[in-house]
């Protein structure tokens, strides 16, 4: 009896757990943030949260008559002003575009913003992305997340308390680079309430335009981005949505602070069918 209750309180207590309301949305390149993850980044900033935005590279390989460094230097400004937008602080690490790998270097890097902005919470791409510069940044995501509470970790930064909660974000479709489909999201956020703050952000990223323009053929890449937003929304009964899932698996937490804290926009498909 007395041990049920002991183990009750240990269980209340790590239940109620709460993770720093610090965000860091760290992707591959500048615009990732803010076509995958900008609406729900809003709705967090609403609730309290401070939000940082990082990227692993400039996207100085994305510019159009414009050297690699002219690229950078306006990506980075853009990546800035769209930051600015949530009040966020934005971060580069150095990687090249295209060129992205997983490196003790990288790692060490993304330990030390982790520790540095005191992240609770981490968002970045699926490790089965379609990219290869998103899927290596998964994974020095992953590595970095669950590896950054811990002292002996040679980066000057003290250690986070506790490993940050890690959710990953998605692109256009819900199926892997062969085409397979996937697991569901584990959660969709209808960000309609957040779409003008959405498109204010990439508005700023106008050297995107022209690229999509050369590289895809792609008149409208704002409108594109937004459509895949359109066409989540349409899933689940609401004008846009953005889609999310949890890592769930061993070295992880488990606590649903974020699901929680925008439970009013939250939509669990697999609960509704
Ligand atoms: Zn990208």
């Amino acid at each position: 009896m007395v041990w049920s209750i002991e183990l009750y309180i240990i269980k209340k207590i790590v239940m109620s757990r709460e993770f720093s309301k610090v965000v860091l949305s760290i992707h591959a390149h500048p615009d990732d943030a803010e076509a995958w993850n900008a609406g729900a980044l809003k709705l967090l900033k609403d609730k309290g949260y401070k939000i940082v935005i990082a990227t692993f590279t400039s996207g100085d390989l994305g510019g159009c008559n414009m050297t690699m460094e002219e690229t950078a230097r306006v990506r980075i400004e853009e990546a800035r002003k769209a930051a600015a937008v949530l009040d966020a602080e934005y971060y580069m690490l150095g990687g090249i575009d295209g060129f992205l790998y997983d490196t003790k270097e990288m790692r060490l890097k993304t330990i030390s913003l982790m520790r540095k902005v005191r992240a609770g919470i981490v968002f970045t791409h699926l490790s089965s992305d379609y990219h290869s510069d998103h899927r290596t940044a998964a994974n020095i995501v992953e590595t970095a997340a669950m590896v950054s509470s811990l002292d002996t970790v040679p980066v000057k930064e003290k250690a986070l308390e506790v490993t940050p909660l890690f959710y990953h974000t998605s692109p256009f479709s819900l199926s892997d680079p062969l085409g397979t489909m996937i697991v569901p999201p584990h959660f969709f956020v209808d960000v309609t309430s957040a779409i003008e703050t959405k498109k204010k952000m990439l508005e700023y990223h106008v050297s995107q335009i022209d690229l999509m323009k050369h590289m895809h053929k792609m008149d409208d890449f704002f409108g594109f981005v937004l459509e895949g937003n359109r066409n989540y929304g349409r899933m689940v009964g609401v004008e846009y949505a953005e889609v999310y899932w949890q890592r769930l698996g061993g070295g992880f937490q488990k606590e649903s602070q974020v699901q929680n804290d925008l439970s009013e926009f939250l939509i669990n498909k697999n609960k509704q069918s």
